[in-house]
């Protein structure tokens, strides 16, 4: 597809991505845009339509998958054929100029553990002595309720954590800030269209569902987490804050991302099969750096559970869904060292300190740190689209 607007070569913005998120100029309220190259374009004024208007895209969602598909229809058409160009070029705005705000007024968040060698190295550090996975673990999506009014966009300043933190040397816990600062990088759905109260939504139903995909560092503070978590799982160690990308890209963007998920070797329950409701694999290849330092890639596509089979879980006791829900796939993890998805895996439970280029060495996260995790997957016009970028630097905790 050759478009009128110039594009930077392996732009990762190209029309075949075209993504969605809000923005903001100096002096302007928050509006929808669409990124194309090196530009937005102000969806708001180019279409008059006030759902993109609102500061969300939750009014857009919220219209459904017939809507998501008709508006990505003309938007092709828009940016593809010179005849539109006088239109549409008008409302063009260079990204550099703009500011980036949450995509989404986040309804719920739920956060899934389907990474099998994330979970592998989790249960070999923590449990030693025992099975790498619980017995769990292959029969359902392991997941958690979070907090989503702490759902922020890249960029948020990570304000170091305090709470309570018990090395397992010690005998009493102490109060003061984390001494764990984790990372995790993950992979995030967004639910457009709602589903009714007890009306389980079926694994073949996922795209009448979600809208679209984003980046997400589940910042975890791994002192406070291991003191708390039993026997009711993660609370204050990941509440205080999850870093989204600004672009939400749409499914419909990903379908040449689309692969089969690995074979599983344990029978799934009915509700959980995803025989002949399509591959919902997806083939994004994340990357985590370190202050500009590459120090992982890991893969999404060998993910265990897939967002269908998440979906399908999350609502099959009659749980229902609502416009701007966010649900994230759990920390990525891949069978290599060089692609571990957080710090407590790539320095073994802090135990074997990473070498950075610069001499110094990191176990968990220093304040100053800088932490951006970026993807791309395959796009339908043979090259590669890009997911944008999630980071966050840590700042000193505060005082109370
Ligand atoms: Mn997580």
């Amino acid at each position: 597809m050759t478009t009128w607007p110039d594009l930077p070569p392996d732009t990762g913005f190209g029309p075949d991505n075209l993504p969605y998120g809000v923005f903001s100029t100096p002096g302007t309220a928050p509006r929808t845009g669409v990124a194309i190259g090196d530009a937005v374009l102000d969806l708001a004024a180019a279409t008059g339509d006030d759902a993109h208007a609102t500061g969300s895209l939750n009014a857009f969602l919220a219209r459904g998958p017939r809507a998501w598909s008709e508006l990505r229809a003309r938007l092709t058409a828009w940016f593809t054929d010179e005849a539109h160009r006088g239109a549409v070029e008008p409302h063009l705005v260079p990204r550099s100029e703009v500011t980036l705000h949450l995509p989404v007024e986040v309804a719920d968040y739920v956060d899934f553990y389907s990474s099998q060698h994330h979970a592998e190295n989790l249960g070999r550090m923590f449990r030693p002595d025992s099975a790498a996975l619980t017995p769990n673990w292959k029969h359902l999506p392991i997941g958690y309720h979070g907090r989503s009014g702490t759902v922020q966009v890249s960029g948020t300043p990570v304000v170091r954590p305090r709470g309570q933190r018990k090395a397992p040397t010690e005998e009493l816990p102490t109060f003061g800030p984390s001494r764990r600062l984790d990372i995790e990088a993950e992979v995030g759905f967004v639910v457009g269209a709602p589903s009714g109260l007890g009306r389980p939504v079926p694994v073949r139903a996922f795209p009448d569902h979600v809208f679209g995909v984003c980046l997400v560092n589940d910042w975890s503070a791994r002192d406070i987490q291991a003191w708390e978590y039993v026997p009711l799982g993660p609370f204050l160690g990941k509440s205080f804050l999850t870093s989204v990308s600004p672009w939400v890209v749409p499914l419909a963007a990903l379908e040449a991302a689309r692969v089969a998920p690995p074979v599983r070797d344990v029978p799934v329950l009915p509700y959980l099969d995803d025989a002949g409701a399509g591959s919902w694999g997806l083939d994004l290849t994340l990357e985590v750096r370190l202050n500009g330092e590459l120090v992982s890639c890991p893969p999404f596509g060998g993910l265990y559970w897939t967002a269908a089979q998440q979906l399908a879980h999350l609502t099959v006791n009659g749980a229902s869904l609502r416009t701007g829900d966010l649900y994230a796939s759990g920390t990525v993890s891949g069978p290599g060292k060089d692609q571990r998805g957080s710090f407590i895996e790539l320095s073994w439970g802090g135990t074997e300190p990473l070498t950075l280029a610069d001499g110094s060495t990191r176990t968990f996260l220093e304040d100053g740190d800088e932490v951006t995790i970026s993807a791309t997957a395959p796009g339908t016009g043979g090259g590669r689209i890009s997911l944008g970028e999630v980071t966050g630097r840590v700042e000193a905790a505060r005082a109370p």
